[in-house]
Order: structure tokens, then sequence, then C-alpha cells
């Protein structure tokens, strides 16, 4: 994938509003968007932290992504986000070397990104995202 930086952490919540809050304290830093994504059935918001943002995630529906993870495993960290360029060529190269996709190919995810997750048996447990600008370079 040779990711240019971690572009986000993901971070399921229950309340967006109480996270927020949480995360402006503890950061010191201000929220400096929210945006809901129809798609995967969230509310987001988020922090930029460096080149990293952090990503609060709340569900929209309980049988959303986030809702599910919520309810089976409580609030805390779900993804990790790397940055890449050339996202299609990038998915087509991981299949072809044996690791296991979520997305075939990219969606539309929050802030202007697009997005495809890999299966986290492909990553150790770990959910892993990879997203590029829509313009499809990683700059920031
Ligand atoms: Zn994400």
């Amino acid at each position: 994938m040779k990711p240019s930086h971690i572009e986000h952490i993901g971070i399921a919540v229950r309340n967006l509003d109480s996270a927020i809050e949480l995360y402006e304290k503890l950061l010191g830093l201000k929220c400096y968007k929210t945006e809901e994504v129809a798609d995967q059935k969230v509310r987001t918001a988020f922090f930029l932290a460096g080149q990293t943002k952090i990503e609060l995630l709340e569900s929209t529906d309980p049988d959303g992504p986030i809702g599910k993870f919520v309810e089976k495993k409580g609030e805390g960290l779900h993804h990790i986000a790397f940055a890449v360029d050339n996202i299609e060529e990038k998915l087509a190269k991981a299949e072809r070397a044996g690791i296991a996709l979520i997305d075939q190919k990219h969606r539309k995810g929050a802030d202007g990104l697009n997005i495809a997750f890999i299966h986290p048996k492909s990553a150790a447990g770990v959910l892993v995202e990879v997203c590029a600008k829509q313009d499809n370079t990683c700059e920031i």
C-alpha cells in the first residue's frame, strides 16, 4: 500500500456530542467538522492532530456497522486509516497479494475522501481503512 501517513484514527462512540466535549478537553483542540455519512450510517466529528485526524463515529442506526460494533464491544478504537494515492490500483494490488478486502472498490467516506476497508484477518485483528482524496492524491 505504501501509505504516506496515518490519515485518521476512527473511534466508535455512543454519543457524539458528549464525545466531542471529552476530546476537546482531552486534546485541547476544537472539533472542526461534523458530518453525517448516510452510506455508513454514522455521524462523524473530526479533530486535527498534526497531519492525523481523530474521527469520532456515532451510529445513526443500531444495524449499521458502528451500531453493531458498540453493542458488541462497547466504545473504543474502531479502525486505523492510511492515506494512499491511486486507491483502486492499490486495492487491486493488495487483492492480488492475497489480502482480504472488505471493499473491492472505493466508496465515498467522510471529509471528502474515497475510502475502502481491509478485512481485520489480513491485519492482525485491526480494521484497516485506506483512503485517498477524491482527486486521488494523498496530500493533506
Ligand atoms: Zn475512517
